[in-house]
């Protein structure tokens, strides 16, 4: 019998890979706007390398997703997961928070067949889009035509201008770059057993999640933010200067905010080592970018709030 086609379902968000603007610019677009349907018309490649569905979960700027649309998306993707007639998923997602999203559904779907996110830096309408090559290449990854060199399919990655980023380590590194995507630790590959061994987080039941609110320090900052920011939050992550440092003003107020706090850096690179005279039994970043750091703190808080079991899940 013939092999039959991978089946894939790309699972549309929006973002600029969906943006429309000026006909031939790269800039001045309204990202969110060209259906799941319509993208996929645009790449008549993909069927050669697999039996295409869509759906559209949304279509915003993906500075606009919540953690409603979170659950909603990791929810259909757990779904997909369970239907033997899929294949492999891709998600298609706006840039800005592309890490984040990933990174969330790797913590909350239990993946046996890869999930490949991605997006573009440039609008549909633009001159030469990115947008057709990153679709391309996310659909030959989820269906198993490898990229990179043979990373396992039941993780969660994303593609963009032909590399495979995991979704643990990736970011967002330029705001302007056609390849946007970098990791935290450049030269040092990912450990991809370990990748497998991170938490899982059943978030089915939930409708919202707790509130997690970075707070970014900078030369002579009014500590007065981070009494504000404790206040409309459950957790908080703070954005150091270096491996996560702040001023002694900083340090006097954390001491009396009682909810847990993830010290991270803000130059988003390299390894965090906690200063225990600046922030005693505080929770450590590890390797996390802040907003990585975030998505986790919001997860583990669905089950505690105890900053010795946090401390547990952040160390793994
Ligand atoms: N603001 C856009 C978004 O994240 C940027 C992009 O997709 O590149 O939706």
């Amino acid at each position: 019998m013939a092999n039959r086609k991978k089946h894939i379902v790309i699972l549309a968000t929006g973002g600029t890979i969906a943006g429309v603007g000026e006909p031939g610019k790269n800039t001045g677009y309204v990202s969110g706007q060209i259906s799941a349907e319509d993208l996929v018309k645009s790449v008549p490649e993909l069927s050669d390398y697999a039996e295409i569905t869509t759906e559209q979960i949304c279509n915003v700027n993906s500075d606009d997703i919540t953690d409603k649309l979170w659950i909603k998306l990791s929810n259909r993707i757990t779904e997909l997961q369970e239907d033997e007639s899929v294949d492999g998923i891709v998600v298609t997602h706006g840039t800005d928070t592309m890490d984040e999203t990933a990174y969330f559904i790797s913590l909350t779907v239990k993946c046996e067949k890869a999930v490949i996110v991605t997006g573009s830096m440039k609008p549909a309408t633009a001159k030469n889009p990115d947008g057709p090559e990153n679709l391309l290449g996310a659909v030959r990854a989820a269906a198993g035509f490898a990229v990179d060199d043979d990373p396992p399919a039941n993780l969660v990655w994303v593609y963009f201008a032909g590399e495979l980023f995991d979704a643990r380590n990736v970011q967002k590194c330029s705001a302007s770059a056609i390849n946007a995507m970098g990791v935290n630790a450049p030269g040092e590959g990912s450990n991809w057993n370990a990748l497998k061994e991170q938490n899982f987080f059943d978030v089915s039941k939930f409708e919202s999640l707790p509130r997690v609110n970075v707070v970014y320090f900078t030369v002579d900052a009014n500590p007065k933010i981070l009494e504000y920011a404790a206040c409309v939050s459950d957790g908080l992550v703070i954005a150091g200067a270096g491996s996560g440092e702040f001023s002694l003003a900083w340090a006097k107020v954390l001491e009396n905010i009682d909810i847990p706090v993830v010290i991270a850096s803000r130059t988003h690179h390299g390894l965090v080592t906690l200063n225990k005279s600046l922030a005693p039994g505080r929770i450590c970043a590890g390797r996390l970018a802040p907003q990585k750091a975030a998505v986790l703190l919001k997860l583990v808080l669905t089950q505690t709030s105890r900053t010795d079991d946090i401390k547990r899940v952040f160390a793994l």
